[in-house]
């Protein structure tokens, strides 16, 4: 029992064990979930939402500040961006291989009366400059992550430059980090009961739909999750982190566990924090990667998109060639960059990758009843993929400082 009291990944591991039996039984229940356990879930989501604006903005700026040095700010954000984008890849080609693999045994669903209201798309042009900030509070006030970690490296730079004139500002902004995370510290301690409540209802009332004519579709983007992980942060973790892949995803499995019951990498970005720092992630570099990575790094989203595409495309009655699987490659990876870690976003995403190579949008109505489904397993692997990069960029600084001082 005291055990139980000390550990927060047993409790949110016990808390998923109970939403899952409790979810089951109540399976005629749902509305009742949704009325009655789903308001909790929100709430415990709501705060994570609120902490998590100024943990991101003042966990950079204190990074930025103890890092002095403008030149290692660059460093760990092109290393970061690098392992982002060529993990997304792989991910993508991943998803395609075992579309094409298990297409086979893939439900041939009837198409003749779709209708899915596509949303349009954000072209990649304004992607990139919806980064940048028009102003400095209202990035802030909407959540938007991006632009609020442009402005913490505004800042941090402004502070670096200023030099010792700034060390009120410096002091300011240590004190203010130190409450806010006091504050998420506070509000975590609550996620077994968040984990429960945002997990009860979606079990409630997707239980049986698992075992529906989608089973297999669902299947495929699960097994590919689970390769993804197993071999690419395996391999990466141990051979650039110097983690053993064990202790990886051990350290890793209560965030893990809540990003599967809220399916939400921002919402997962505090304890994901936590997690990274006690696998021995440097303070400074996890503050800088992690929220990068919760807006701009989606693999499991890939994954989704490319079994998706290949699913869509032979209920359609199409076959892929391989020059449009390259398409789908190149276009599943901005559009990673794209979606918000926000559950449902990767669907959005999905009408992107769909045009890119003339697929009917319409298509997405076949896989968004189960949407939910995929993306808890998608966004494990999101915030996964984040975790392994803070170790890794973590470790390459280490060794590069050491080499530094050593000549
Ligand atoms: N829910 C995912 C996330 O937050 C995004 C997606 O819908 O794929 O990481």
């Amino acid at each position: 029992m005291k055990k139980i009291k000390s550990n927060l990944a047993l409790q949110i591991f016990i808390a998923l064990v109970l939403a899952i039996v409790v979810g089951l039984l109540m399976s005629k229940q749902v509305a009742f979930a949704n009325a009655y356990i789903k308001p909790f879930g929100t709430i415990f989501l709501n705060l994570l939402k609120f902490i998590v604006c100024p943990i991101v903005l003042f966990s950079i700026l204190c990074g930025m500040i103890s890092m002095k040095d403008i030149r290692k700010v660059g460093s760990i954000g092109l290393k970061t961006i690098v392992y982002y984008m060529l993990t997304t890849a792989v991910a993508i080609v991943i998803g395609l291989l075992m579309g094409q693999l298990m297409k086979g045994f893939f439900p041939v669903l009837s198409t003749s009366d779709l209708v899915y209201e596509a949303k349009e798309p954000t072209p990649f042009m304004n992607v990139l400059v919806d980064i940048f900030p028009s102003n400095f509070l209202a990035p802030l006030v909407n959540a938007n992550m991006l632009q609020i970690i442009v402005i913490a490296l505004f800042v941090g730079f402004g502070i670096i430059l200023v030099g010792e004139k700034a060390d009120g500002v410096r002091v300011l902004i240590q004190q203010l980090n130190d409450v806010f995370m006091k504050v998420m510290e506070l509000i975590l301690k609550l996620s077994p009961i968040g984990v429960f409540c945002l997990l009860t209802p979606v079990v409630a009332e997707n239980g049986a739909k698992i075992i529906g004519s989608l089973a297999m579709v669902l299947l495929t983007a699960y097994i590919s999750y689970v390769i993804h992980a197993l071999v690419v942060y395996s391999t990466t973790v141990r051979t650039m982190g110097g983690v053993s892949p064990l202790k990886f995803f051990k350290g890793m499995a209560p965030a893990m566990i809540f990003a599967f019951s809220s399916a939400s990498s921002v919402g997962t970005l505090p304890l994901n924090m936590e997690c990274c720092e006690k696998l021995g992630a440097d303070k400074e570099t996890t503050a800088f990667v992690l929220p990068l990575g919760a807006t701009i790094n989606m693999d499991g989203t890939a994954i989704y998109q490319g079994v998706c595409a290949i699913f869509i495309a032979s209920c359609f009655g199409i076959d892929l060639t391989l020059g449009e699987m390259a398409t789908i490659v190149v276009t599943a990876t901005l559009a990673s960059i794209g979606t918000a870690g926000v559950p449902g976003a990767g669907m959005v995403m999905l009408a992107m990758v769909l045009t890119s190579v003339g697929l009917p949008v319409e298509g997405i109505a076949l896989v968004a009843g189960v949407d939910r489904i995929f993306d808890m397993g998608r966004t494990v692997l999101n915030i996964t993929g984040d975790a392994s990069c803070a170790l890794i960029v973590s470790s390459m600084e280490r060794k590069a400082e050491q080499k530094k001082l050593s000549q």
